[in-house]
């Protein structure tokens, strides 16, 4: 047994470089199922496989949960409230990220369409999509 870790052909370091620079969501598909994921990894979460090729992530979806928090720290004190969510998006890969302005869980239920929103602030920022989007 090694103790080396293995090789990747993405790094950590470029999934967040992804959406903080590029204004992309980035994930990866599985050569050997196909299952889509947001998260990073060194194999496919559901088969095992090691062939994990880098794709783009639609940058729209749904809502599958969320929690509207209302005592923010400094960083995000004048988004305050502002909604925790995990988004479903088109195409696979689920993602957590967060939404300024959110008052009632209604703007928040499941199924609402959201699409991200390439931002300064920190971590990954969805807002909602019209209906006729
Ligand atoms: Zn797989």
């Amino acid at each position: 047994m090694s103790d080396e870790a293995p090789s990747a052909s993405h790094s950590i370091a470029e999934f967040v470089a992804g959406y903080e620079n590029d204004r992309t969501l980035r994930g990866w598909r599985c050569g050997a199922c196909g299952a889509t994921t947001a998260t990073w990894g060194l194999a496919c979460s559901r088969c095992g496989a090691s062939r994990l090729e880098e794709a783009t992530l639609a940058g729209v979806g749904e809502i599958v949960a969320g929690t509207i928090v209302r005592v923010a720290s400094d960083e995000f004190v004048n988004d305050a409230p502002y909604a925790y969510v995990v988004v479903q998006l088109d195409g696979g890969g689920r993602i957590s990220g967060w939404m300024s302005g959110v008052q009632d869980d209604r703007e928040i239920a499941p199924g609402r369409r959201v699409r991200f929103r390439a931002s300064y602030k920190p971590g990954i920022q969805f807002e909602p999509l019209a209906e006729e989007e």
